[in-house]
């Protein structure tokens, strides 16, 4: 069980390109090489965009992936979650640059402003699961994702707007909820990649560096946004397809 999805309030609720590109790819590996099945959360609206970009990454038809579209409306959200649950058992769950509520149960961006009105509550709802003893691993880089409360003490005291935010709510940007593997990477995307370099064969690897910017474009083609440099920019958080190329490239020789 995945769930993804970071929206930018300033183009337009769009998801920002980190998070969904990486967690495609996570997807794909998972089924080929781990032989999982993998349900996705995103936001209302998302689904068939997650879609898209799962089948660029290399899910088929037949693959073993569901993706799963949360309502805004939290009682909603919580209903169509439970029916989900009824047929599944998830074995483990990773939350990938999924926006995490402070204290307050308040959702911000990384500049401290209120994004909780264009998120499910997707982080309370693995929170929950994660309490029944199904193991989350989350990915995040800014200290405002699902499952960052483990560092949430240097987040308020090193993060802009960690320990304050500018939307009133009365805390800071700090998410609330814990997980039990986390991933905290520059960006969120790399860290989903260090960990597939060290879950993944050599040439399992090699096929997510050449398949990485086949979908970016795809998801900045369906209206996905670099959180830095907005529509049109094929990368992510302000990286272009190149470097993160390049990057990729480092960690596989490090691998071998
Ligand atoms: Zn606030």
């Amino acid at each position: 069980m995945v769930s993804t999805g970071f929206r930018l309030l300033r183009y337009g609720g769009v998801y920002e390109t980190d998070g969904i590109v990486s967690t495609s790819l996570l997807s794909w590996a998972l089924i080929r090489y781990l032989g999982a099945e993998v349900a996705v959360m995103v936001d209302e609206g998302f689904g068939n965009i997650f879609k898209a970009l799962a089948w660029e990454a290399g899910v088929g038809q037949s693959d073993p992936l569901k993706v799963v579209e949360l309502p805004l409306n939290r009682r909603s959200a919580e209903e169509r979650f439970r029916s989900l649950m009824a047929g599944l058992r998830p074995a483990a769950m990773v939350a990938v640059e999924r926006p995490g509520a402070n204290s307050m149960g308040v959702y911000h961006n990384s500049r401290g402003q209120d994004i909780s009105h264009l998120h499910a509550v997707a982080d309370r709802l693995i929170e929950g699961l994660r309490l029944d003893g199904v193991p989350l691993i989350a990915v995040g880089d800014g200290g405002n994702e699902a499952g960052m409360a483990v560092v949430s003490d240097v987040v308020e005291q090193f993060i802009p707007y960690g320990g304050k935010c500018v939307c009133g709510c009365g805390g800071g940007i700090a998410a609330a909820t814990g997980c039990d593997h986390p991933v905290i990477a520059s960006i969120s995307d790399l860290g989903v990649y260090g960990v597939l370099a060290h879950l993944l064969p050599l040439d399992g690897f090699a096929e997510i560096i050449s398949k990485v910017e086949r979908v970016m474009r795809a998801a900045v083609g369906l209206g996905c946004a670099d959180a830095f440099h907005g529509p049109g920019f094929i990368g992510v958080d302000g990286v272009d397809h190149h470097s993160i190329k390049a990057v990729l490239g480092i960690i596989k020789r490090v691998v071998e």
